[in-house]
């Protein structure tokens, strides 16, 4: 990818921003509903259109196109492991970045016991014990204010959130727990069902990967006219994404726009909104910005010896900036596959085997994110979490980065069962929901440049790719 191709992505990054801001104050916004943001939609389409059956033929054509069924199980034990290490070092940051700066507790000591005494509240209604085992509420410093606050609570209870009861639903429907939760997620009983849903790509990828290894093991004869098939079908699918990103700068701008502009009415209720979760804002982005552009480089450089920052973020800029604009690691996932065999020269079997697999899997900045949104919000509520709270948390996050769809807010649904699964109140997620579409661009840029790290890393140890 040649510098000025970014350079004319980065302007229409800038230009998006600038319009919105035009937008808002002037009062664009149904004009920018009606006939600028249909074109971003337009783009996401096309690339998810792309984007499922390359899944299916990328993965077929890795698994099927490495030496042995030894090397596939070398790959696959490599690949989750490292996923694993990336994502458990999110969390990890995640931990000591929250506990350090404390972003809930800038919430001001009397907002926190309002909060606490909610929480108390909720918590005797759900038959949820505190996690701490404290009770402000007995405290008769407070009595008067636990009663205000009851009193408040049972007014707004009169009347239904809708947005709440839509996402419980969603969480109810979606909870499965235990073994179902790992069958649900990875094993289709219908392959043109998962097909037919981004939704369901690791179910795509689990079909993937029986296919190729069924291609492995049969006699060269009758596997060649498939996989002849499968690799036709995948050489045409990256010209077309060749063409769709020809027009990139252009669906960049609109998507930026037809995002910023629907947040608020005025330039000051955009401030107003960002200004009111500064301190859980800054350290969510911090953490986002120091992971990809810090920790990553240095992992890159320690595990290929080849020390190469701007060079290496030059290559994969379209990657990013397509994840930055769609929110999405499924949609970006085309672009990821050219940036690395392409610009990162990571031969396509392991590219095609790693990257389908990380964009629904390891989701770094998903798990960052959840993290510190986790944690802000027992502190918001003057909740102190133990080591042991942390542990489960950590696990928890893990598990549901496996399982959150890699779409715009893919991991919000799964954030309300982990909330839940710890014993705080999942409709929580409401309080940081105002910024989770703009955090949700800066987390898909980790998710995706995670699986480029892995990609490449997994890439060097195996003898292939060099710049
Ligand atoms: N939008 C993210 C992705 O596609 C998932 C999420 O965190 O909501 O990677």
């Amino acid at each position: 990818m040649k510098i000025t191709t970014a350079a004319r992505i980065l302007a229409a990054m800038l230009l998006g921003v600038l319009y919105a801001m035009a937008a808002i104050h002037y009062g664009w916004a149904q004009f920018t509903n009606d006939w600028i943001a249909g074109i971003g939609e337009a783009f996401i389409r096309l690339l998810k259109l792309i984007a499922v059956p390359l899944v299916l033929v990328s993965v077929v054509t890795g698994v099927a196109s490495l030496p042995d069924p030894q090397h596939l199980g070398r790959l696959g034990g490599k690949t989750l492991l490292a996923y694993c290490a990336t994502t458990l070092l999110a969390i990890g940051l995640g931990i000591v970045l929250s506990v350090s700066l404390r972003p809930g507790h800038t919430v001001g000591e009397r907002q926190q016991a309002r909060n606490r005494l909610a929480y108390e509240l909720w918590a005797e209604q759900a038959g949820v014990p505190l996690l701490d085992g404290k009770r402000l509420s007995e405290n008769a410093a407070f009595t008067s204010l636990a009663t205000d606050v009851q009193a408040e609570q049972a007014q707004q209870t009169q009347g239904p959130d809708p947005l709440a009861d839509k996402l419980a639903e969603k969480e109810k429907a979606q909870s499965k727990t235990g073994l179902n939760y790992l069958v649900d997620t990875l094993i289709p009983d219908n392959i043109f069902d998962a097909l037919g849903d981004i939704r369901s790509l690791l179910k795509v990828i689990f079909f993937g990967i029986l296919l190729g290894i069924a291609l492995l093991f049969l006699p060269e004869a009758q596997a060649a006219p498939l996989l002849s098939l499968m690799h036709s079908l995948n050489a045409a699918l990256l010209l077309l994404i060749d063409w769709v990103m020809r027009l990139a700068p252009v669906f960049v701008f609109a998507l930026i726009a037809g995002t910023i502009v629907p947040m608020a009415d005025s330039l000051g209720a955009l401030t107003k909104l960002l200004l009111s979760l500064l301190s859980f804002t800054g350290v969510a982005l911090g953490g986002l910005l120091l992971l990809a552009f810090g920790l990553y480089p240095l992992l890159l450089g320690l595990a290929t010896r080849q020390w190469q920052y701007a060079g290496f973020f030059r290559r994969i800029f379209p990657a990013q900036s397509m994840a930055f604009s769609s929110s999405s690691s499924a949609a970006t996932l085309p672009v990821t596959l050219k940036c690395v065999t392409e610009e990162l020269k990571v031969s396509p079997a392991i590219a095609n085997f790693v990257l389908p697999i990380g964009s629904t899997v390891n989701m770094d900045g998903t798990s960052l994110y959840q993290t510190v949104c986790i944690i802000f919000l027992a502190q918001w509520h003057g909740i102190e979490l133990s080591t042991a709270h942390y542990l489960l948390m950590a696990a928890m996050i893990t598990l549901s980065s496996i399982g959150s769809a890699a779409v715009p807010s893919g991991g919000l649904v799964l954030m309300m069962v982990v909330l839940e699964s710890m014993g705080l109140n999942a409709a929580w997620v409401g309080i940081i929901l105002p910024m989770d579409r703009l955090l949700d661009m800066f987390r898909t840029v980790v998710n995706v440049t995670g699986d480029i790290l892995v990609a490449r890393v997994i890439a060097h140890s195996d003898g292939y790719g060099t710049f």
